[in-house]
């Protein structure tokens, strides 16, 4: 089994050895789940519409006010244990304005106390706009759901609001590629994105070839969540999963690393073929699977409110606010949830701390985690 050793997050940037991000390294040196990570939503607004959209309904024509930045540095130097800082949006990059107030100073705060950072962007804007502040960054993350101009057109504009014109989206598709290329070939550790769904999963060998093909250093692979926009989406069944999987590991690039979150397939799982996936999956090389963040060692916080949640859970209700409260107190509380006890299962021999509450939610809505264990060992 590919294992890293104790790290910090001083040591070097994310790698396949060590994967700041991922809740099991804290979670097995330590014994629990600590705060190592906090999700900024800087905006929300964005110049896309994508109908896979996690946040889809949140975003808006005009923005509120932000907290100013020096409060939420402030929340953050109250968290000893941090480790990563993640900025999402809407489209973050979209608003000079927040890139200068909010992420610029964010970005060189992190880089000041050695925490790893990541931005989500569609990457669709002039490039010039990821110029300044692409240097302090360490992960750019990407979403690549298309094979084609066409694709891009339906999936990003379907749920627009008002007609754009297959010409325009075309436009705004080729920037997209063409900034992964130059961003990837200025040295930017770009890690595109694709979720598994019926639409994709066909053709996963293929996008996983352009995602190469634009120089992408790592490839997230993961399921259709079925929150929000993507609520009325049909997802894959479990074999059509394991199938695009053990294609994607037949096809690809072994230069590219592929990272595999949320995974429906656990070391407990009835099915020989699940069990004998994640071993393999543990075995290639360049691949790895990531330990979910969301419930485990992250909290997202909306910097116009100041609400602090879990990400992904839309149903469980803002755990506090950094107005009233730091982010360990907010963290100690969502431990104690009832739904962070029911899916807080950990099986240490097989490196597995449990499922993604909307994949099991999804998949396997009878199952009792708790009273689970793994039936193999890495
Ligand atoms: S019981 Fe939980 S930690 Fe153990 S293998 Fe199953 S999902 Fe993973």
């Amino acid at each position: 089994m590919k294992e890293a050793g104790s790290k910090t997050a001083g040591d070097k940037p994310g790698s396949i050895e060590w994967d700041p991000w991922d809740p099991w390294h804290i979670r097995k040196e330590t014994g629990q789940h600590q705060l190592t990570s906090v999700e900024f939503t800087v905006t929300q607004l964005c110049n896309l519409r994508c109908e896979h959209c996690a946040v889809g309904e949140m975003l808006v024509a005009e923005e509120g006010v932000s907290i100013p930045v020096e409060r939420l540095i402030h929340r953050l130097d109250e968290v000893d244990t941090l480790q990563t800082l993640s900025i999402t949006g809407g489209e973050p990059v979209l608003s000079p304005r927040v890139v200068k107030e909010t992420i610029r100073p964010l970005l060189r705060y992190a880089r000041s106390r050695g925490i790893r950072t990541q931005l989500n962007s569609n990457l669709t804007l002039p490039l010039s706009r990821y110029e300044g502040w692409v240097e302090d960054l360490d992960v750019l993350h990407i979403s690549y759901n298309y094979r084609d101009a066409a694709d891009f057109h339906r999936i990003a504009f379907e749920k627009y609001g008002r007609d754009v014109t297959p010409k325009a989206a075309e436009a705004l598709f080729d920037r997209m590629l063409d900034n992964a290329r130059a961003l990837s070939s200025a040295g930017v550790f770009v890690s595109a994105e694709t979720l598994l769904s019926p639409f994709t999963s066909p053709h996963i060998g293929q996008m996983h070839r352009d995602v190469a093909a634009m120089g992408c250093r790592r490839h997230e692979v993961h399921p259709l969540y079925p929150s929000d926009f993507a609520k009325g989406m049909n997802l894959v069944t479990l074999d059509t999963f394991r199938e695009a999987i053990l294609t994607l590991v037949e096809e690809r690039d072994p230069s590219v690393w592929i990272l595999f979150g949320t995974l429906p397939f656990y070391p407990c799982s009835d099915r020989i073929e699940d069990r004998e996936l994640w071993l393999r999956l543990h075995q290639e090389e360049n691949i790895t699977v990531r330990q979910d963040p969301d419930g485990r060692n992250r909290l997202n916080v909306n910097v116009f409110n100041g609400d602090v949640i879990v990400t992904d859970f839309g149903d469980v209700p803002p755990l506090g606010n950094i107005e009233t409260d730091s982010l360990p107190v907010i963290f100690d509380r969502w431990l104690g949830h009832p739904l962070a006890k029911k899916y807080h299962c950990f099986c240490p021999e097989a490196r597995c701390t449990g499922p993604n509450i909307l994949v099991a939610d999804t998949y396997y809505s009878g199952w009792n985690f708790r009273e689970r264990r793994a039936k193999i060992r890495l």
